[in-house]
């Protein structure tokens, strides 16, 4: 009998130990592959970010810091989380960074936990303008824990309104001002926020989640440096994997690594630390920027195609890498229209707008976003033909056999840029 047996359980092929997980992960990478993904939170990570996040750190305990750890041999996974920091801070040029935060969420909640106390008062955007539930949402933890205000955009323009935010932050005082939005096509202004905060003696705080590709390729202004305190996801515009991290100034970094472990978490994702060391890397490269920019140039195309067909954009427009269609004027809800679009092959989602009066489980408005389909190859030519598929399927008029048509021809936009072409078909790994 030989040492090695390929039947055995550590060494059986996912599409041998588990056929029906196995064909999902096939169903996915031809569900991704077939559709225009337009979830403007969404991105493609890097086959070799897949590789890290599928390896054999994940079998690694790490509590702790590099070269600071609560178990025996971490000496490689400290190498690789070396690698993350030293990365992130070339990429960013912050102070300080934590990369153990599982999530973007997780993220904030270490932010908040290293500079606020318990019933603290924060103010931030609300989730109703384009905020995040992350950002004081009653039924979340923030808002459980924290006792926070809300600014929004002003109604006549749709940009945010920077006089609410001062009037509020005089007559509230918080402890922390937060910048940062999941529905925000227009720059933000992170200067005239950090003024407002030194006024008050708040705190200034920045989730740049979305925007975090952008910011690293200085396609969109940085607010390391101006924030005492940053936030990011890695998944979005910044395409690594799925996770988040904390970055900020030196008087605040034992409190945020404090704040993560043991405060937060208890081990670190060592192959999802990989994944992010690899998706910096590849961030800090010149295609990487030239792409984000590329991001931003596909958006206002995109943007400019929407509004020709007759489409309102909150804002009038956008400078980054979403739009937020209107269809307030229209008959139609944001859930029919993510319906249709949907049918037509372009997968976004619904999104309220400013000032919606309808509930958020049915919106009166589209987000939509170009970074994913930037990462797949896709230009210009390919958003403006996007953008008339979009207006074509939100006509009224528009019929389920329209709508069978407009698929066959988002399919043959999409097939011109394969998705993923050396990953085995059928399992997806
Ligand atoms: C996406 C997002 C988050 C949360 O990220 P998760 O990884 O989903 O927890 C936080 N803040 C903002 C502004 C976001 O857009």
């Amino acid at each position: 009998m030989s040492f090695i047996d390929d039947d055995s359980y550590l060494s059986q092929d996912i599409s041998e130990a588990d056929p029906a997980v196995a064909r999902l992960l096939g169903a996915e990478l031809d569900r991704q592959s077939d559709t225009l993904e337009m979830i403007a939170s969404e991105n493609f990570t890097s086959q070799a970010v897949l590789q890290a996040v599928g390896s054999v750190l994940t079998n690694k305990y790490a509590e702790g810091l590099p070269g600071k750890r609560y178990y025996g041999g971490c000496e490689v996974v400290d190498e690789v989380e070396q690698l993350a920091i030293d990365r992130a801070l070339e990429l960013f040029g912050a102070d300080h960074v934590n990369v153990q935060p599982h999530s973007g969420s997780t993220a904030n909640e270490a932010a908040y936990a290293a500079t606020l106390a318990p019933g603290d008062r924060v103010l931030a955007m609300a989730l109703s303008h384009g905020g995040h539930l992350s950002h004081g949402l009653k039924v979340n933890f923030s808002g459980k824990l924290y006792e926070f205000h809300h600014y929004g955009v002003r109604r006549s323009d749709q940009y945010i309104d920077m006089d609410q935010v001062r009037e509020m932050a005089r007559e509230l005082r918080p402890a922390l001002i937060v910048a940062g939005a999941s529905a925000y096509p227009r720059i933000i202004d992170f200067p005239a926020f950090r003024e407002i905060a030194d006024e008050v003696g708040a705190r200034f705080m920045v989730d740049m989640a979305h925007i975090a590709g952008l910011v690293a390729a200085g396609v969109h202004p940085t607010p390391v440096g101006i924030a005492d305190i940053v936030t990011t996801t890695i998944h979005k515009t910044l395409g690594g994997p799925r996770a988040g991290m904390v970055m900020c100034n030196a008087d605040l970094a034992a409190k945020v690594d404090k704040a993560v472990f043991p405060g937060l978490q208890g081990g670190p994702l060592m192959h999802v630390i990989a994944g992010k060391a690899v998706a910096f890397g590849q961030a800090l490269t010149p295609e990487f920027r030239a792409r984000q920019q590329a991001v931003v140039d596909n958006c206002a195309a995109l943007a400019d195609e929407l509004m020709e067909g007759g489409l309102d954009l909150v804002s009038g427009g956008t400078d980054n890498h979403l739009v937020l269609v209107d269809l307030s004027a229209t008959p139609l809800t944001g859930q029919e229209g993510e319906d249709r679009l949907d049918r037509a092959g372009i997968t976004v989602n619904k999104n309220g707008v400013p000032f919606d009066e309808r509930p958020p489980t049915v919106t009166s408005g589209l987000r939509i976003g170009t970074a994913a389909l930037t990462t797949r190859g896709l230009r210009e030519p390919e958003m403006r033909e996007i953008a008339q598929v979009i207006v074509a399927a939100l006509r009224p008029e528009a019929t389920e056999a329209d709508l069978e048509a407009l698929r066959a021809r988002s399919r043959a936009v999409g097939d011109r840029f394969p998705l993923y072409p050396r990953l085995h078909a059928g399992t997806a790994v």
